[in-house]
């Protein structure tokens, strides 16, 4: 944790603060290895101090190794405030895009004598370049999620509700040692499949059409996630195609991905594929993501990004083809960039798959 807090404190000259404070779960747990849901980190030049209530006393102690724990009768940041380290015309950065507006302006009132300054992705910065422990443990919820897919291929069938698979789907995660489901899982059967985010519904599965599912596990606080299109019985001429484009897309992606390259323009190696078989149109969001402690992480794979992407970001690699009425194709790999090049986490068969 040291090297992170290291990082972390040696861009507070360049970012023009004194102390950070940091408030959303997954950054706290990035920086002091606490896992609990409430809690606030404060970290000085010098001084990490931790700040959660009487029901983390002891997990707080155990998990964050070198932090000063404080355990709050009320308000965490009432108990910030007796540490008497907010000193006068101290500078301290928070990330505006986790604080609530309404919790930052009662800091501002309770404590005028200090600045906060909205200093957003500072910590993700950091968290976006994984170290070895990292990977293993994304390694690991990738590996969960492989397996599960591999098993619910035979649940898979006519008459079976996208309900009855997602349920199938977050048992078999916990049997295989995820702690939870990355997100509430999407299967979108047939013209479901035109809604990039179609989360589960009690819609039954029918002959000849695409199933596409998308979802993950975390395991030890980090991320996999996947998708593929699968279709059940014989797809149209029309659909095989579709898919073909897709997997195309998504392979030459894969074989472009390296570390410097800007994001954007990995983007653009599938978008101008998926654009030249005509169908740039229906690919209607960004190529993928980074993925961490958070499923949805620095870089941005995106027509916008401004990233570039470093050896030990982990992003994924998920165009699809949307088409409003009659359905969809996504196909979703988890991918590490490496010196050159990028290795693919995801092991499951990406050709189509006919159930
Ligand atoms: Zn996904
Ligand atoms: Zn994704």
């Amino acid at each position: 944790m040291n090297h992170r807090l290291h990082k972390l404190r040696s861009q507070f000259p360049h970012l023009g603060i004194d102390a950070f404070l940091v408030t959303n779960p997954p950054h706290l747990r990035y920086v002091s290895n606490f896992s609990g849901s409430s809690g606030i980190g404060f970290i000085t030049k010098t001084l990490t101090v931790l700040i959660t209530d009487g029901r983390y006393t002891t997990q707080a102690r155990r998990q964050a190794k070198g932090w000063s724990v404080r355990i709050a009768p009320d308000s965490l940041f009432e108990e910030l405030g007796k540490t008497n380290l907010l000193r006068k015309g101290l500078r301290i950065g928070f990330d505006g895009n986790v604080l609530p507006y309404s919790l930052c302006l009662s800091l501002k009132k309770r404590f005028p004598w200090v600045q906060f300054l909205s200093k957003i992705g500072s910590v993700e910065r950091i968290a976006a370049v994984k170290e070895p422990t990292e990977v293993r443990k994304i390694r690991r919820a990738v590996a969960i999620t492989d397996k599960v897919f591999d098993e619910i291929l035979g649940v898979i069938r006519p008459g079976v509700t996208e309900l009855d698979i997602a349920a199938e789907i977050s048992y078999r995660h916990r049997k295989h040692g995820a702690e939870a489901d990355a997100f509430e899982s999407i299967v979108a059967s047939g013209p479901r499949g035109a809604l990039p985010h179609g989360h589960a519904s009690s819609r039954k599965i029918r002959n000849r059409e695409f199933v596409t599912l998308d979802f993950g596990c975390v395991y030890e606080g980090y991320y996999s996630d996947f998708t593929r299109t699968v279709s059940v019985g014989k797809p149209s001429q029309e659909w095989k195609s579709i898919y073909q484009i897709v997997l195309d897309a998504q392979r030459k992606a894969i074989d472009a991905a390296a570390t410097g390259m800007a994001a954007r323009d990995l983007d653009a190696v599938a978008r101008n594929h998926i654009r030249k078989m005509g169908y740039d149109e229906y690919f209607n969001h960004s190529l993928g993501h980074g993925l961490g402690m958070q499923i949805h992480e620095p870089p941005r794979i995106s027509t916008r990004s401004s990233a570039r992407l470093q050896s030990g970001n982990v992003i994924t690699i998920e165009p699809g083809i949307y088409i409003p009425h009659s359905g969809g194709v996504r196909i979703e790999d988890d991918v590490l960039v490496t010196n050159g090049s990028c290795e693919v986490l995801t092991t499951s068969e990406k050709e189509l798959l006919i159930l």
